[in-house]
């Protein structure tokens, strides 16, 4: 590192190429991360080639410039979105990989303010930063960070997300200014990630990689509506101007949670090097245990005063640090290299692991992907090889451990034949996929059932693959269709099912003969086509007869679906097996929900069913819900109509009332099933007997709720 005051050292040609080398590569990485969320790369591999880039700088101050990543933040947004201008500007944390760079850290500020001060350890919150005002209380703004300076105009979709107030109450929240912008992280749970891909895989739809990557796309979404459904939740740790008496971020942290945001619960106080390296190294592993994603603990100056007295540089704030957690990677060995074929026929190779504990769960298989990735890595059974999770969520062999190899190991190669039904395998030139082109082939055939059932699809109860698998083997089910012929007693013969379970399976089947079109159509499967592709679809079409003689132009002219959606959609219905898939459901009594179609009484209201109802099973309860045209959903948020509360309600029924969403009793719930066409909290001719209480009735400032909110 040059020394402050010696003349710059000229720079070796070397040095000069590697530094431009590195800021294309940065800058492209960024591209990708930032605008597409789609990095290519892991964050521990950025994190190398940033500080490389670092490095060289610090060497030759000559090869700084101003635009370098290194003085830059995020990416300049070139989306549809509103630009907005932050009044204040967005910066990152420097970053420390260890604990002397931490030290560095704590004795540089130890220098500028004469005293070591004290400090607060925060969780670094894995998803995107946004910033949200609220002007007289109201919520006026939501934007994302952006390039620091500039950012979009997210403000819909900031709405949707149940835990940011859309409100703050000037009179019981102390010192709040006319205008104030907080700031915090927006982020998605490693199970509404799961859930997320699983939707997008069964769409053949490529996967998101971690839980940050899935917050941003999901909040950067022209329609509000995605975002909604994707279950993004929040933390705020910031504010701008900081209200009146606020001394700290101890005291910030407080005030933020006094009014109504969420606060990560997990900071703490700390003084000296022991305390900051215990706090590091107890959370190096809880955080596994976390249903969300940390990448590592963020070191805060806790004086506001402080704070202001060491200030900003170009990038980053030199109060504060981000101690980086290392990616957990572990050996293993591949005891064998299966295939398995998928709903569409894809056979994707996976590798069998000797189980070992990564990132807070026992890893037995990892997905290798296709027959091109295997051979790059050259992974062979008895391999050891290195295992880490892709974003902390995916488990991914990085590489083989080749000094370990064995010898006379082998090659892998795909198999010729289908490994369940023997088809030759066929691989389409320019293709990475091996496919099985048999449609009739069980594995594929247990895929679209799995599918068929699924909770996105006909979300029917019970039908689990093991039931699913039975039901294949004995002959009694072929295609979804037979699942709607088969008798309790039938059921009951399966070795998994008693009596009565025999008879909840069959009732829970029946319940769902006429799912809405949007649901329909995506348990029917089509390539590319996942659960909000297939909503946009049904809006678009409105009917399955409109939707089955779309040709591949009219299905392109839906908003939102490009060509290679359209002409799988038009592909699909034009081919024999596709057509027959359609005609034997009709044949079996399913079709698309008529209420829906007519626009019945509930048409754009969702309603979510907590605790046991004494009268009905929770399955009835959703067919009726869409026979009325309204729709029922698993989670609470601010746009849900009402709740309807049975026997021991719990977390739901708590997220209505902290939300202000309506609550109805099973009684109310079912006086109102007799009188659809009325509002379930206006009293009955004047007796008031289904009338609710002031304390549930909706709010009339908050209007009604917009429809489609589903
Ligand atoms: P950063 O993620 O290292 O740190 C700054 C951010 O941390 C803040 O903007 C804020 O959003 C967040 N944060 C979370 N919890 C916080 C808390 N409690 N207090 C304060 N801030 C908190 O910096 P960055 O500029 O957002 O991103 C750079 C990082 O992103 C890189 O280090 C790399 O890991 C990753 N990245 C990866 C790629 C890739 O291709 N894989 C590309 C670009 C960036």
């Amino acid at each position: 590192m040059a020394e402050p005051g010696a003349a710059a050292p000229t720079v070796p040609a070397a040095a000069r190429r590697r530094a431009a080398e590195l800021r294309e590569e940065l800058a492209h990485h960024n591209y990708l991360y930032y605008v597409l969320d789609a990095p290519e790369i892991e964050d521990s591999d950025y994190d190398a080639l940033f500080r490389e880039l670092q490095e060289l700088e610090a060497s030759y101050p000559r090869l700084q410039t101003k635009d370098s990543p290194t003085r830059t933040v995020g990416a300049r947004a070139s989306t549809p979105f509103r630009k907005v201008r932050h009044r204040v500007a967005m910066y990152s944390l420097q970053n420390a990989f260890s604990l002397q760079e931490v030290d560095a850290f704590a004795s540089r500020v130890r220098r500028l303010l004469g005293e070591d001060p004290a400090l607060v350890a925060e969780l670094k919150i894995d998803g995107l930063a946004v910033s949200v005002t609220y002007e007289r209380g109201e919520l006026s703004l939501g934007a994302t960070r952006g390039d620091g300076q500039e950012g979009e105009d997210v403000t819909a979709n900031i709405r949707v997300i149940s835990e940011v107030p859309q409100r703050l109450d000037p009179g019981s929240v102390p010192g709040l200014p006319q205008a104030i912008e907080v700031r915090g992280e927006v982020y998605m749970s490693r199970e509404a990630l799961a859930e997320l891909n699983r939707a997008r895989a069964e769409a053949d739809l490529p996967l998101y990689a971690n839980c940050r990557n899935a917050a941003a796309g999901s909040l950067r979404q022209l329609d509000w509506r995605i975002t909604e459904e994707r279950h993004l939740q929040a933390f705020f740790y910031a504010s701008d101007p900081h209200p009146l008496g606020i001394r700290s971020q101890q005291d910030l942290l407080a005030w933020l949670e006094a009014s109504g945001f969420p606060v990560n619960p997990h900071h703490r106080s700390l003084r000296g090097r022991e305390e900051v390296e215990a706090y590091l190294e107890r959370w190096r592993e809880e955080r596994h245990q976390l249903g969300y994603q940390t990448d590592g603990v963020v070191l805060k100056v806790d004086a506001l005063s402080q704070q202001e007295e060491l200030g900003w540089d170009s990038r980053t704030p030199r109060w504060a640090v981000a101690f980086k957690f290392p990616p957990e990677e572990r050996e293993t060995r591949v005891r064998e290299i299966q295939v398995s074929i998928g709903r569409t026929g894809v056979a994707t190779p996976v590798a069998i692991l000797d189980p070992v504990l990564v990132a807070g769960s026992t890893v037995e298989r990892a997905t290798l992907h296709n027959e091109d990735q295997v051979r790059a890595k050259d992974i062979r059974v008895g391999d050891t090889v290195v295992l880490r999770k892709a974003g902390e969520v995916i488990p991914e062999v990085v590489r083989v451990v080749l000094e370990r190899r064995r010898r006379g190991s082998r090659r892998f190669h795909m198999p010729k034949a289908c490994p369940v039904c023997a088809t030759q395998l066929v691989r389409e030139e320019g293709e990475a996929a091996t496919r099985c082109p048999n449609p009739l082939c069980p594995a594929q055939r247990l895929q679209r059932l799995i599918h068929f059932v699924s909770r996105g699809a006909l979300d029917i109860d019970r039908c689990g693959p093991k039931v699913l698998e039975e039901l294949l083997q004995r002959g009694w089910v072929e295609t979804p269709a037979d699942l709607f012929g088969l008798s309790p007693e039938r059921l009951e013969q399966l070795s998994m099912l008693g009596r009565r379970s025999a008879r909840q399976l069959q009732a829970a089947i029946q319940s769902r003969r006429h799912p809405s079109l949007e649901r329909f159509v995506y348990a029917l499967g089509l390539p590319h086509v996942g659960e909000s592709t297939a909503r946009l679809l049904a809006q678009h079409f409105g009917s399955l007869e409109a939707l089955r003689a779309a040709d591949q132009e009219a299905a392109t002219q839906v908003g939102g679906i490009g060509p290679t959606v359209g002409a799988a959609v038009s592909d699909f219905f034009a081919s024999e097996g596709g057509r027959a898939l359609v005609d034997r459901l009709l044949q079996a009594g399913v079709s698309p929900s008529q209420a829906e179609r007519a626009g019945g009484p509930w048409l754009g209201r969702t309603l979510v069913l907590t605790g046991s109802l004494g009268g009905r099973t929770r399955a009835e309860a959703e067919q009726l819900i869409r026979q009325l045209g309204g729709s029922a959903a698993s989670s609470v948020s601010r746009k849900t109509y009402a709740v309807i509360a049975g026997e021991g309600a719990g977390t739901k029924l708590e997220a209505a009332r902290r939300l202000k969403v309506p609550v109805l009793d099973e009684a109310q719930f079912e006086a109102w099933l007799e009188r659809p066409e009325s509002e379930p909290w206006a009293p009955e001719d004047g007796d008031g007997a289904a009338g609710a209480d002031a304390e549930t009735a909706p709010d009339p400032a908050a209007g009604p709720p917009p429809a489609g909110s589903a």
